[in-house]
């Protein structure tokens, strides 16, 4: 496989009993993305943290967090095609910011082999950088900007 790969999805299927999408690529390749994965994942601004963190790739530390424990948070109640270009998962907490792209996802493949090849480019996060991230998301920095209403 390349890392510039533009593969679409033949196959798109969710399994809520077993918190599991699987994307069957059109070149044959097969992704079993855990729910968990895909929200540590979730490509929006806020979880991304800020704009400027946005990746046009995932984050390679969203592979190195802990599974997320099942409740609304990791529980999807829809998924919405989003042109012809990717999908958008809305969350049963209500969280439905993130566009899913086919080549973010196909780079979020947590398989053997794609894990393989993000290691052998060096995608591997230090202890301490997903300790930072873990801290990150337990406890979200707040918005420092105060609106108020008058009326
Ligand atoms: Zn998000
Ligand atoms: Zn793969």
């Amino acid at each position: 496989m390349t890392m510039t790969t533009m593969t679409r999805p033949a196959s798109i299927t969710a399994d809520r009993e077993k918190a599991e999408l699987t994307i069957v690529w059109e070149d044959g390749h097969k992704s079993v993305y855990s729910f968990s994965l895909l929200r540590h994942a979730c490509p929006c601004a806020e979880c991304a943290g800020g704009h400027e963190n946005m990746h046009r790739d995932p984050d390679p530390v969203v592979f190195y967090l802990p599974e997320i424990e099942d409740s609304p948070k990791v529980r999807i109640s829809g998924i919405d095609p989003v042109g012809n270009y990717g999908i958008n998962i809305l969350w049963e907490d209500g969280h439905h910011y993130g566009i899913y792209n086919w080549d973010y996802l196909r780079k979020l493949c947590p398989c053997e082999e794609c894990q393989k090849a993000r290691e052998a480019a060096g995608l591997v996060p230090d202890e301490e950088t997903i300790a930072k991230e873990i801290e990150r998301r337990t406890n979200p920095p707040k918005p420092q900007i105060q609106i108020e209403f008058t009326l």
